[in-house]
């Protein structure tokens, strides 16, 4: 594109990115119907409550260290003609008061006995004859983990929202928890449509393609924690895709498509969805992408994603992936985007161009994105080859070295 060509008209009628989402977010309602799962089934699921801890944890002032626990006020005798040693508490067990003079033998995580305020370590004790002596000089008061260190009794731990990760099942399981308020996982009715599909496995009769979305998409939404109910792919043709609205709208919280949403004589959805509900179809300012649809078959929302894999793909993340996460009723932030240097000169056109792009060390530190060799809208490679998208705005010009924002797939799968 030349410098002219972009300059002047900014595609006026098309969405941006950003109006686009927040179309969908106005008009997104969260599934209800919390349901109670165990914790160790909750991982991937949406808390629909918020946790509050019944109790302290630790529970009980207790040891950080294997070594011996004193009183502060014995260092110093500790230090010069050593303690006896009366006691030994391992974790699990619940020691005596500790006399004055004495220390215990302790471990990582038994309670510190009454009369104790010090752990010292046993790296830095000499032990014989039942006796210890202290070899360094110990902080008085060191090495114990106090009641309520981590949690106090009534802190809320988890909010309602929170897709439930490792460090949040081991969080309500360390307060007692043992089952939790998910929510329903949303039900997606999915089709692809087209003609010329065939499912993979099968021969490909002439002028045939295999259905790649049906894959990637299904895959897309289980990696968001949605079931998918897989209405396979429909033919192009009125009647057949009204009866796959129907029927997917029928049993499903969301109905998301892909292909026939452009505006040629066989794309059919927007046709079909008018008869059976309503139709917004959006041009939106990206690249890959373009055209998107949105609308309702009955009371069930309806996103249809465009036909080439590779925009099935970035509209997916990028514009149906809140709208997902607002149905489930999820808090999470949005994607964050990370500088790395550009290792390619690129000029966008009008519309905001997402490129696939693998990053690899640089010689500074800073990671440096290389695209893929070829990136039109159909090449599926560059997806599978890539790590995640540089983000290039409208009308941009990159050269090599430039700052671009990076948008990692890792942080997107879930
Ligand atoms: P459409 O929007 O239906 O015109 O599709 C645009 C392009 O994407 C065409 O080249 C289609 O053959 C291709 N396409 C549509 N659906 C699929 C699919 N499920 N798998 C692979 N390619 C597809
Ligand atoms: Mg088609």
């Amino acid at each position: 594109m030349s410098a002219t060509d972009s300059c002047c008209d900014h595609l006026p009628g098309l969405l941006s990115i950003e109006q686009a989402i927040e179309q969908l977010l106005a008009q997104a309602t969260a599934v209800a119907e919390p349901e109670p799962v165990e914790l160790a089934a909750a991982a991937g699921r949406v808390l629909a409550q918020d946790l509050a801890s019944p109790l302290d944890v630790p529970g009980f002032d207790n040891s950080a260290m294997d070594g011996y626990a004193l009183h502060s006020r014995d260092l110093e005798a500790a230090r010069n003609a050593g303690l006896p040693v009366t006691q030994r508490i391992t974790a699990g067990s619940v020691g005596e008061r500790l006399q004055p003079g004495c220390a215990a033998r302790i471990f990582t995580g038994a309670p510190l006995p009454e009369g104790a305020d010090t752990v010292v370590m046993q790296e830095h004790c000499r032990a014989a004859d039942e006796r210890v002596w202290i070899e360094t000089t110990a902080t008085a008061g060191a090495n114990i983990r106090p009641r309520g260190n981590d949690i106090a009794a009534g802190d809320t731990v988890l909010e309602r929202g929170t897709l439930l990760q490792a460090a949040h099942l081991g969080l309500a399981a360390s307060v007692g928890i043992g089952t939790v308020e998910v929510s329903r996982r949303l039900r997606v009715g999915v089709f692809s449509t087209g003609d010329e599909l065939v499912e993979p496995g099968k021969p490909l009769a002439p002028g045939h393609i295999y259905n790649s979305n049906r894959y990637q998409l299904n895959a897309l939404l289980m990696a968001q924690g949605c079931e998918v109910l897989d209405l396979g792919s429909i033919a192009d043709d009125f009647n057949s895709t009204r009866e796959a609205l129907l029927q997917a709208a029928a049993q499903a919280d969301l109905v998301m498509t892909t292909g026939g949403v452009s505006v040629g004589e066989e794309d059919h959805v927007k046709a079909a969805l008018q008869t059976v509900g309503e139709l917004t179809l959006w041009r939106i300012r990206m690249k890959p992408g373009k055209p998107l649809a949105f609308g309702r078959i009955g009371d069930t929302p309806f996103i249809g994603l465009p036909g080439n894999p590779v925009s099935v793909f970035v509209t997916f993340l990028l514009i149906a992936r809140p709208y997902l996460q607002a149905l489930q009723g999820r808090t999470d932030a949005r994607p964050r985007r990370y500088p790395v240097r550009a290792g390619f000169d690129y000029r966008a056109s009008q519309r905001r161009e997402y490129v696939r792009v693998r990053l690899h060390d640089g010689a500074d530190g800073m990671p440096v994105a290389e695209t893929f060799s070829r990136q039109g809208s159909d090449v599926l490679s560059s997806v599978a080859w890539a790590n995640g998208l540089a983000e290039i705005p409208e009308d941009a010009t990159v050269q090599a070295g430039d700052t671009v924002s990076f948008l990692p797939f890792a942080e997107w799968t879930r």
